[in-house]
């Protein structure tokens, strides 16, 4: 059956009004069968994660004391917008609250390994998203519209690494028809929680900070939907952050390798693995602008451009480390490259950007939690250096692979500014490189103006494909 996923993020859902914008933009579009993902009210997630590291620190009551506003948030939601729900509603934030104290309770004053302080994240944070889901569903209901909160652990089903939970995807597929298939049919609109999961024994577990792009591309793949659309507060994915190049504009087009990298990379407007069940399935993904819902938006499709100029757009992210190992070992040896990365492998640690020479191995990571021991076995192998506080900066564009000179530009751009760990991505779509990070803001500044906001008789143009073009 034909349907469409609908994710709206936090920023989408700050109170009465966002609510009710997006039950609007829900409404009209009810013909195509949304199944609606929503993300915890903005901010909510982030203070239900304090009250945890809270009680770690002091009592169950400071923790909750952190939360009574959110609460109220949810509370004023339901005033303004509710009046045959209101009770039932109210009855529901009062006993997410009372599931809330007595996770706390039952955690203050213990020592908690870590993988249990994961789990107690997780149980307390998923009730953002379901307190999110049961309101929308809710306004929708009052509205006149057919339409039922669904808890989405009971459709995505994951593995137990807690608050990183990777999905089981046949399981989830399977749950998730089993759950929504029958609600489309009966022209109800399914309305689930992002972020959050179970295990198979029923633990709560959560996909990681941003996970709700994740829930919408899974659900979709699941239902095999007609387009999964990301409403968010910018009008798509913009040639650079837009807190940091005011003037960015947005890709009207992108392909998933584009997007993935740029995800990857740091455009927060896109959680990393949201791509990957759409790629499987080739269902486009399209990100919208919830504050003008006509206006401007970008779709993600699998192919790639055919006539692409250049430069797409800028991503960059913050906090990477990076790593120099150094011997003279690796000199014509074969296996060294193994031995490096089951070191990463046995400490679960992603490695983000790789760059080689005969003698030495640089590499990227953001999670240095494993970094001591890391560290430790490395230098079995021979000499290694740390910098910290690096930022990874990532131009994109299909246009790279085939555009002489875009190196020489970009370098030139930023010509005072020391750049390491240089790669042009194997996707031959990005060039990436590190700088420091306290550079990182002039330095997408600086290649911002210089790609995207050049004078008319340079490179301004945007084609119809979203690739900046000589005009
Ligand atoms: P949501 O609550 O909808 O999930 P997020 O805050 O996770 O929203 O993502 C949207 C934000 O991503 C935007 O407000 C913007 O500040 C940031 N962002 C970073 N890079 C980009 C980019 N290239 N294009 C669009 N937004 C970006
Ligand atoms: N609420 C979660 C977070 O803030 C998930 C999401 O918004 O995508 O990380
Ligand atoms: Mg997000």
């Amino acid at each position: 059956m034909n349907s469409i996923v609908m994710k709206f993020g936090g920023t989408s859902l700050e109170g009465a009004t966002a609510f009710q914008n997006a039950a609007r933009i829900v409404a009209d579009r009810i013909a195509r069968r949304p199944v609606v993902v929503v993300s915890a009210m903005a901010g909510f997630t982030d203070a239900l994660l304090a009250g945890v590291r809270e009680v770690a620190t002091m009592d169950a009551v400071a923790g909750l004391a952190l939360l009574d506003k959110h609460f109220d948030r949810h509370y004023r939601v339901i005033d303004v917008l509710l009046s045959k729900e209101a009770p039932r509603l109210r009855a529901l934030v009062e006993n997410s609250r009372e599931e809330i104290v007595q996770l706390l309770n039952s955690a203050a004053n213990i020592n908690l390994e870590h993988r249990q302080r994961k789990a107690l994240e997780d149980a307390v944070a998923s009730n953002g998203e379901r307190l999110s889901a049961e309101l929308l569903g809710a306004v929708l209901t009052e509205n006149g519209f057919s339409a039922q909160a669904v808890d989405a652990r009971r459709c995505v089903i994951t593995d137990s690494e807690f608050g990183c939970a990777a999905p089981l995807l046949a399981e989830t597929f399977a749950a998730s028809k089993s759950h929504l298939t029958l609600l489309l049919e009966s022209s109800c609109v399914p309305v689930l929680g992002g972020f959050i999961g179970s295990t198979v024994l029923g633990e709560t577990t959560t996909l990681g900070r941003g996970g709700s792009d994740y829930t919408a591309a899974i659900i979709g793949a699941a239902l095999d939907s007609e387009e999964i659309q990301i409403w968010t507060d910018v009008p798509g994915v913009l040639t650079a952050d837009p807190r940091i190049a005011p003037k960015a504009r947005t890709v009207p087009r992108l392909s998933f390798a584009e997007a993935s990298e740029l995800a990857y990379f740091g455009a927060r407007v896109l959680h990393p693995k949201t791509l990957h069940p759409a790629v499987e399935r080739d269902i486009p993904v399209r990100i919208c602008n919830s504050r003008a819902p006509e206006g401007r938006s970008t779709v993600v499709v699998g192919e790639s451009e055919t006539s692409p100029q250049t430069v797409k757009a800028i991503a960059h992210k913050t906090g990477v480390t990076t790593v120099q190992i150094t011997s003279a070992r690796m000199l014509g040896a074969y296996g060294f490259l193994r031995a490096i990365f089951e070191i990463f492998d046995k400490y679960r640690t992603a490695v983000d950007v790789v760059t080689t020479s005969e003698v030495s191995v640089s590499l990227s990571l953001d999670d240095t939690t494993a970094l001591p021991q890391i560290v430790a076995e490395l230098e079995k192998l021979g000499s290694v250096s740390i910098e910290e506080e690096r930022a990874i900066l990532c131009i994109v564009g299909e246009g790279l692979r085939s555009t002489p000179g875009i190196a020489a530009r970009i370098f030139s751009t930023i010509s005072d500014i020391n750049v390491s760990l240089i790669s042009q991505g194997a996707s031959r779509i990005n060039l990436t490189f590190a700088v420091e990070e306290a550079r990182a803001r002039e330095a997408v500044m600086r290649l911002h103006k210089e790609f995207f906001e050049k004078s008319a008789e340079e490179h301004t143009a945007i084609d119809e494909w979203g690739v900046s073009v000589p005009a």
